[in-house]
């Protein structure tokens, strides 16, 4: 061996020693694991299509999960290793406990992740004619970009709750034949003033009016005559006068359903992918779960994400406690030696690269699609402000946890300091004295009608997911 070689060899060796070996997933993906992910994906493609809203995601995860024995958990139920209890929260989240073999004094691996999604709720008097068209009248919900939900179709999701109680569901353009919605916009040639404003203001939220029909009925001096046709064919089908709207949650969303992208299919488009493909994983991971964990293993899919996690479905409500504390007190523990002890992997979407506005991140502490599940030391904005910010402790542990399993994974900041920012529930978890991190699928297109993400990327968080699952922390 000559001397160069010896120095090019030994120069080799130090650098994939000590420099990180940031790869491409596929470059470190074994091929005969493909076809486990596509079919991970194929499962992940009908969800998205079944659970455009919280309550059908809440109640998909339930069907799911009482394929795989879960229970309905009743305070005072016995409570022993093995046993799989669920709790569906008002119908809009669920929180299901797979009981380890070790007591809960010794703490629980959480998983938790939100199924709520940015979208267009009706305002409580919604429905209005103008123009002799009808309409409905909106109210957003989460940080959306107005401009992106005109001219695409829509459906109509949510119920009506009658002053006798009864629950009507809701699904308006969601049946494959059904009519849409849509909300319209200018056009160009007559746009010009609207072009000169800030994307922000371009489209004012008052304008986000969802166009329902056009054809009247009665007599042609009648004024109201086209919103009238409307409220009869939704007292046709749902039993409905205008003021049953008052007691409605109906969510417009968009009618387009999930697909795969790319000519090479390597990633997945659809609304709602934030937060449901961490959702999605979490679910799974703990069903698909063969043995009793060590530790007792929960799911939590939580709602009202997107506004804050308040309200009694949201992370900061009492509910997750009161299940957890349920749990506790049959085996006698008290609630905060449990929640002292355990883990919680806050799964929510980090922002993938975009080479197109690379301006707004840091490309050396960006995610990036098909790098593996993102880490997130810390999120929030400004100085780390509303960030959970995990300690160095909790980050080592999982980077051993996910090496084990053979979990690809990366870790990445939101986007450039002080470009933005967001937080996520990791807060909420973590103020109940519960060791959290956040982590989570990259996304392209982050709250847009229509987000991408990265099938390798979805397939090694639900492989993250498991083996939070299975360790203990
Ligand atoms: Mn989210
Ligand atoms: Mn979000």
């Amino acid at each position: 061996m000559t001397e160069e070689k010896k120095e090019q060899d030994q120069y080799k060796e130090l650098k994939k020693k000590l420099l990180s070996g940031r790869k491409n997933g596929y470059d470190k993906t074994e091929a005969d694991t493909l076809p486990a992910m596509e079919d991970y994906c194929k499962g992940y493609l009908q969800f998205l299509n079944t659970g455009k809203t919280e309550r059908l995601c809440a109640a998909e995860a339930v069907r799911l999960a009482e394929e795989q024995g879960y229970r309905p958990f009743v305070r005072g139920m016995e409570v022993k290793s093995g046993d799989k209890f669920y709790v569906c929260n008002r119908g809009k989240s669920v929180m299901l406990a797979y009981i380890g073999k070790r007591p809960l004094s010794q703490g629980t691996q959480i998983a938790a992740a939100h199924i709520d999604s940015p979208r267009l709720d009706l305002k409580p008097t919604p429905l209005y004619e103008d123009g002799e068209l009808a309409w409905l009248k909106t109210h957003y919900y989460g940080g959306l970009r107005k401009y992106q939900w005109v001219t695409i179709p829509l459906e109509l999701r949510g119920v009506v709750v009658r002053t006798d109680g009864t629950v009507v569901p809701v699904n308006l353009g969601g049946e494959p034949g059904d009519p849409k919605l849509v909300i319209t916009d200018l056009l160009p040639h007559l746009g010009q003033e609207q072009a000169k404003k800030p994307l922000s203001t371009a489209i004012p939220a008052e304008t986000l009016n969802i166009l329902v029909g056009s054809r009247p009925i009665g007599p042609g001096e009648e004024a109201g005559r086209v919103k009238l046709s409307v409220m009869q064919l939704l007292h046709e089908k749902y039993g409905m006068t205008e003021d049953d709207f008052a007691s409605a949650e109906l969510e417009a969303v968009p009618a387009f359903e999930a697909c795969e992208i790319g000519i090479d299919r390597s990633l997945i488009g659809s609304y709602g992918q934030d937060d449901r493909v961490c959702a999605y994983a979490a679910l799974k991971a703990l069903l698909d779960l063969r043995e009793t964990p060590e530790k007792t293993a929960f799911c939590l899919l939580a709602d009202k994400e997107e506004i804050g996690s308040e309200g009694v479905t949201g992370m900061r409500s009492a509910a997750f406690d009161t299940f957890l504390e349920d749990l506790c007190a049959a085996q006698n523990v008290p609630l905060r030696v449990c929640r002292e002890k355990s883990f919680c992997l806050s799964a929510d979407v980090t922002a993938a690269f975009d080479p197109d506005y690379a301006e707004v991140y840091d490309k050396r502490n960006a995610a990036y699609l098909n790098y593996g599940i993102g880490l997130c030391k810390y999120t929030g904005a400004r100085g780390k402000s509303g960030a959970s910010d995990a300690d160095a402790e909790t980050v080592a542990w999982i980077r051993r946890i996910f090496d084990e399993n053979g979990v690809l994974w990366q870790i990445s900041e939101l986007g450039k300091v002080d470009a933005g920012g967001g937080g996520t529930v990791a807060a909420y978890m973590a103020q109940r004295n519960i060791t959290t991190l956040d982590a989570g699928v990259p996304v392209l297109s982050m709250h847009a009608p229509f987000e991408v993400v990265a099938k390798l990327d979805c397939y090694e968080t639900y492989k993250g997911m498991s083996a939070v699952y299975r360790g203990s922390f």
